[in-house]
């Protein structure tokens, strides 16, 4: 973890991080992307689907290879793959909701998604409030996560230090160039991997990473001071 300087953010990744990989969501997210290349290449599903594996491994996502290689209306493809009834797949959530407002550090989405999906999920979801912004894919100028650009892009929207920086995201690929700029990096629902500082089953287990580090209260103590965070 980052020593000598005091944290101010916690960055959630989006999908699979602030809600659980069991919703099934990410799932029907991932067979719109395969219908969408399916759609726009006119490809055997088959195809698409390895085409979105190699896109996935190459890029990060398949939006970026799209439009690498197609040139593809990243507005058309951020519609598509996100339209889905959430309400299938997440519930009201009042237990995340409390321990985030736990959580002593500005809280902000930070996803390869839109915006529009991340604000759904978070309302459906009730926890909106919790999270000060969402920098979302067009926010990062369309360089994803794990593109070093992406994280440089972040730091430079919230004007922070990495060191000021927790992120917390299900992915390993995507905290090793954060872990390597200097941010606090913990991975949701892996195993413990090389280049990460903790690693947590669910939200609810960031308590016991958070407390040591003295951004967790769970109300019975005084909020620590923080710096524009939600105390
Ligand atoms: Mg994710």
């Amino acid at each position: 973890m980052a020593e000598g300087s005091k944290l101010r953010y916690i960055l959630f990744d989006l999908d699979d991080t602030i809600y659980p990989r069991s919703s099934g969501l990410m799932d029907i997210v991932g067979s719109r992307i395969r219908q969408f290349i399916v759609n726009q290449l006119h490809l055997q599903p088959e195809v698409a689907e390895a085409l979105q594996r190699r896109y996935y491994q190459t890029y990060g996502t398949s939006l970026r290879g799209l439009q690498d290689e197609y040139h593809i209306d990243p507005e058309a493809y951020l519609a598509y793959v996100h339209d889905i009834p959430l309400e299938d797949y997440l519930q009201p959530d009042p237990e995340l909701d409390r321990i985030l407002g736990c959580i002593q550090l500005t809280k902000v989405i930070v996803t390869n998604g839109s915006a529009e999906h991340a604000r759904r999920v978070l309302n459906r979801l009730g926890i909106a409030h919790h999270f000060r912004s969402i920098v979302d894919i067009r926010a990062l100028n369309f360089f994803n996560k794990p593109d070093p650009r992406a994280y440089e892009r972040i730091l430079e929207l919230l004007q922070a230090q990495p060191s000021e920086c927790i992120l917390v995201d299900d992915a390993p690929r995507n905290l090793a160039p954060a872990k390597r700029l200097g941010m606090t990096t913990i991975l949701m629902d892996g195993d413990a991997e090389d280049g990460v500082d903790y690693h947590v089953a669910c939200i609810a287990d960031l308590r016991q990473v958070l407390t040591p580090l003295g951004c967790f209260n769970d109300g019975a103590r005084p909020s620590p001071e923080t710096s524009g965070g939600k105390a």
